[in-house]
């Protein structure tokens, strides 16, 4: 028997998941990752700490499913976005942490080139924000000081992970990730002369961009004593997107994990929002000759979803673990007038405010730790339905159903409510995992371990279906005074 492997590396932490030929998942391994926050508003990673996880995953994954390496046919990988480091190419040490997707530093630097914003835009499909790689490479760049460029490598962590897995001989992305860099240019699908210019960054540090369904290069040997290909690499979010199926126009799909991400599947042309969602791309299929086949997504990137269940967690330590926030909040009746915005990194679709920060309203002395619980998970589905909402306007067919997925879908009780105020059903499957599950099919269509893409797809078993409930009135009433909230904590730290 044969098997494939998923490397996912997410920002909470790092997995390595072990698919049979059936899509059923046999062996994992997971460990959560350090979150640095060494200013307010800075979030920060040890690449080395990953890359440590990802070793120790593949072998107790591995082991978890009773195989042996040789059982293992591909690896597919994926990985949070965004998130990017510099690396000395001798000594295969980072020259800084990683500086995270959600990390704030460089608002700065962005209001600063605020003259190229439509330039920006046009070339890349994103707006000017600090959550794109480009001005944390900038700001680490000038961090290091006076290097020798030849000895520097750049990137995200698909190319960090990839150059580490292949011993150092493949620095390689894929485009679903380097759509996320801010540096490609969406129609060329190519590091941009011009966006290199504008954020002064040299292209010789930056990875070769290759197609997400392809073969990037062979495991080191010396990590699991054989040879694996690399057959697949997809930005977290574009893999959830491939994993549930949405390879058309208008197909798409909701992610809760560290922030909360809705993508549609746009077809191969570019479309461009008039309601703040972002153009992407969804990923590339390597075919015979060099050539790849392409696809387009519009997105709207919500950055704080599972992190406040974290930062309740671990910041407040008013919850013990994440899934405390289910029954605490059906504790209630209501949200008692607490409302949340969670803007603990700013606010992105559809706000883009790196100013914004988060904000209890509404506070009374009736105001008990179960309401703050409650306003926290409402404040994730109302985001979400913010960004429904500009989904309908921009594409004039209202959604009739949302499939999700990712770590916080676990909780009954945002699912039903995510039911409630869109008014509409929320289909979960039985594996949560999507984005690892989307790297793992990849890959193995990409080897021929697999053949049907539809097939895999229809495999797919739906856990539950949350049908809007009697309270959907009365939540969608609370989102109208949530959206009040929102504008308060808007424009904060100027
Ligand atoms: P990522 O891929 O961004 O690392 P995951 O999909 O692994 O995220 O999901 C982890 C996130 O899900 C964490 O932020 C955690 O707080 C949140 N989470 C996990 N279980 C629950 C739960 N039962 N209720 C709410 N949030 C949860």
């Amino acid at each position: 028997m044969q098997y494939i492997m998923s490397l996912d590396l997410g920002t909470t932490g790092n997995r390595a998941i072990i698919f049979d030929r059936a899509g059923q998942i046999v062996g994992l391994a997971y460990k959560e990752l350090t979150q640095y926050y060494p200013k307010p508003g800075w979030v920060e990673h040890d690449a080395m700490e990953i890359w440590e996880a990802i070793r120790w995953a593949m072998g107790a994954a591995i082991q978890d499913a009773g195989i042996t390496a040789q059982d293992v046919a591909a690896i597919g990988l994926t990985v949070q976005r965004e998130t990017c480091l510099l690396w000395d190419k001798t000594t295969g040490q980072p020259l800084h942490n990683a500086i995270v997707w959600q990390d704030r530093r460089t608002a700065g630097l962005c209001h600063q080139l605020e003259a190229y914003r439509s330039e920006i835009y046009e070339r890349s499909g994103l707006f000017l924000d600090a959550y794109f790689s480009a001005t944390k490479l900038m700001w680490l760049l000038d961090q290091v000081g006076d290097v020798n460029l030849d000895n520097v490598l750049g990137g995200t962590i698909d190319s960090w992970a990839i150059w580490q897995l292949t011993g150092g001989k493949v620095h390689a992305t894929d485009h679903s990730n380097a759509s996320r860099t801010m540096l490609m240019n969406l129609k060329e699908q190519d590091w941009d002369p011009e966006l290199l210019k504008i954020f002064n960054l040299p292209q010789q540090i930056l990875p070769e961009i290759k197609p997400s369904q392809g073969i990037f290069g062979q495991l080191d040997p010396d990590l699991l004593g054989v040879e694996i290909p690399i057959a697949a690499t997809f930005g977290d979010q574009q893999s959830a997107l491939f994993a549930h199926g949405c390879d058309q126009p208008g197909l798409l799909k909701c992610t809760y994990g560290t922030g909360c991400f809705l993508v549609s599947h746009m077809g191969g042309e570019i479309v461009r929002s008039q309601n703040h969602l972002l153009s992407t791309v969804a990923w590339t299929t390597a075919q015979a000759g060099g050539d790849y086949q392409l696809g387009y997504a519009l997105e709207g990137s919500m950055f704080t979803a599972g992190a406040c269940i974290q930062w309740l967690r671990d910041g407040l330590n008013i919850i013990d673990t994440a899934a405390d926030s289910e029954p605490l909040a059906q504790q209630v009746e209501d949200n008692g007038g607490v409302y949340f915005v969670p803007a603990l990194s700013g606010l992105g679709a559809p706000h883009w405010d790196m100013s914004a920060r988060g904000a209890f309203l509404g506070l009374t002395r009736g105001a008990s730790k179960a309401h703050m619980v409650r306003a926290v998970l409402e404040a994730i589905a109302n985001q979400a339905r913010e960004v429904v909402q500009a989904v309908n306007e921009d594409s004039g067919t209202p959604i009739k159903e949302l499939k999700v997925d990712g770590g916080a879908c676990q909780n009954d009780f945002l699912m039903q409510y995510q039911a409630d105020v869109l008014g509409i059903p929320v289909e979960r499957p039985a594996i949560l995992d999507a984005t690892a599950q989307g790297a793992a099919f990849a890959a193995g269509l990409a080897v021929g371990y697999w053949d049907s893409y539809t097939d895999l797809v229809k495999g797919r078993k739906i856990d539950r279906v949350f049908e809007p409930s009697a309270r959907a009135t009365q939540a969608q009433d609370s989102f109208a005074t949530w959206q009040k909230a929102v504008e308060r904590a808007k424009h904060w730290v100027e």
